[in-house]
């Protein structure tokens, strides 16, 4: 098959998080079975500097109708295998920028320009090249224009461009809605902007385009997809994704088995595997010191990392912080966000400086130590499509407690609940009683080290690798094509 995908990040040369590591990984593994796979990115700064793709070499120039205007761009790309190869779009304007979507704190205001521009290109390259792609994959609001800009073209030209569109939603809370002026931009004819088309109360809804006018949606677990069709999870889409319901599939994320693997980890003190535990004490010592705890702390050490955000279930955790405040526990914390959160976190570890550690940074090095060094891994996220450190946990034998939502409910099994195949300690979002609770039994838990063993051995010989997922968009595009 011949494959396009289109995203606003790419692992390893640009991450804000997980759906660069889901691009990165699915298109290398497609191109490995075979098929001739386009994947189609901004060239931001960051991208254009990265060693791999330093050598892009311009493939043309061009021009897209923006509203009135007439904007030029220039296309990169670089083969990076027999069958990938990267197309950068390339305009200074828009994407000479450190950050693909704006720095930590804000959203580039012109965002929405940036990313209709971007739309525009992938077509405009389908339609100059004459690639003729069996599947155009897109993801998130980013591209979510692009299966329906692809048909207009084709009505307009009176020429097929392009079989298939796959469009996944990685997280609906982020939707691209911007005033109802940006609409012009888009040059769509102006009978979409309306309630069956991009409008949402009074606004565009990029996203929309997406999930109204792609031929196959598809999410990143099976919980999520099912959370999504309610009014609790569904954003204010729940009817829209209700009516598309039967097109709608999950396939669940993996995680990168190489980088993440506490045989070989080359970020840790020492390595270890399920058959030998010794590395992960010395990994728990080295920790510790990197804290500035006692190495000899002989209680349970739970950890987080992740965006300072509501989302990751941060105001629930600091309603349970009192559960930190005796010191027979630690807490160590990794991560950075929103301003509130980074302010009361800071409270918080001041406050309880003799057991909670916090790092407001973004530190890829520490989070493989804490990973192997801690015992347990807290996500107690209100929602979360699928989320990846509930899966690296269990491979450093790092026992996960998590809200019982999303992709956490489908890649961790409660101990209680399945005591014969239990992974980890399910709670109910959103409540800090419930969190409370959940951490009590995991401090029950460590005392009982033989119990803790087996749990531990559970997890770390799980398969979370990428070949099911890779495999599972491949049949997918089979049956739809
Ligand atoms: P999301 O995409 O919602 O942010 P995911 O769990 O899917 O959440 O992916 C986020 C990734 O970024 C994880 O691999 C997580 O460990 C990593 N990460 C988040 N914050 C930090 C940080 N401060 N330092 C290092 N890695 C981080």
């Amino acid at each position: 098959m011949r494959i396009v995908h289109a995203t606003g990040e790419l692992f390893p040369y640009i991450k804000t998080g997980g759906l660069a590591d889901v691009v990165g990984a699915v298109t290398n593994a497609l191109a490995g079975y075979g098929h001739e796979v386009a994947a189609f990115l901004p060239g931001y700064r960051p991208v254009l500097e990265h060693p791999e793709l330093a050598g892009a070499e311009k493939v043309f120039s061009f021009g897209v109708d923006m509203g009135s205007d007439f904007l030029k761009g220039e296309i990169r790309s670089v083969k990076l295998s027999k069958n990938l190869t990267v197309y950068l779009v390339c305009r200074d304007e828009y994407f000479d920028r450190r950050y693909p979507y704006g720095p930590p704190d804000r959203d580039y205001e012109d965002n929405a320009e940036r990313f209709i521009f971007f739309s525009k290109a992938v077509v405009e390259v389908l339609v100059r090249t004459g690639f003729k792609p069996d599947i155009v994959h897109c993801h998130d609001w980013q591209t979510a224009l692009i299966p329906l800009m692809l048909r207009i073209e084709e009505r307009r030209r009176a020429v097929a461009i392009a079989g298939k569109t796959v469009f996944t939603i990685h997280n609906l809370a982020f939707q691209g809605i911007y005033p109802h002026k940006v609409f012009e931009l888009t040059n769509l004819p102006v009978e979409l902007l309306n309630i069956d088309g991009l409008e949402f109360y009074g606004q565009v809804n990029l996203l929309k385009g997406g999930i109204l006018f792609s031929d196959q949606l598809t999410t990143v677990s099976p919980t999520y997809a099912r959370e999504i069709l309610t009014p609790e999870f569904g954003c204010g889409l729940e009817g829209l994704l209700s009516m598309r319901s039967d097109e709608l599939v999950s396939v669940l994320n993996g995680i990168d088995q190489d980088v993440w693997d506490p045989q070989t980890d080359s970020h840790l003190p020492a390595n270890y595997s399920n058959s030998d535990l010794k590395g992960k004490e010395t990994c728990r010592r080295a920790l510790l010191r990197e804290c500035g705890f006692d190495e000899r702390f002989t209680g349970p050490v739970f950890a987080m990392i992740c965006r300072f955000t509501e989302q990751k279930g941060m105001g629930v955790l600091l309603e349970a912080g009192d559960f930190f405040a005796g010191g027979e526990s630690l807490l160590i914390l990794l991560g950075s966000g929103q301003e509130y959160y980074e302010r009361k976190f800071t409270e918080f570890a001041t406050r309880n400086s003799k057991s909670v550690y916090l790092g407001l940074k973004h530190d890829e090095g520490m989070s493989h130590l804490i990973e192997a060094g801690s015992d347990f891994f807290l996500m107690p996220s209100i929602f979360e499509p699928c989320g990846l450190n509930q899966m690296y946990s269990q491979r450093y034998g790092t026992v996960p407690v998590v809200s019982r939502v999303g992709g956490l409910a489908d890649t961790v099994i409660d101990i209680d609940e399945s005591p014969g195949k239990g992974t980890g300690i399910h709670f109910s979002p959103g409540d800090s009683g419930e969190l409370r609770k959940a951490m009590k039994r995991a401090t029950a838990l460590f005392a009982d080290k033989k119990r803790l063993g087996g749990i531990r051995q559970r997890g770390m010989k799980t398969d979370f690798g990428w070949k099911t997922a890779a495999r599972a968009y491949e049949s997918l595009y089979r049956e739809i094509i």
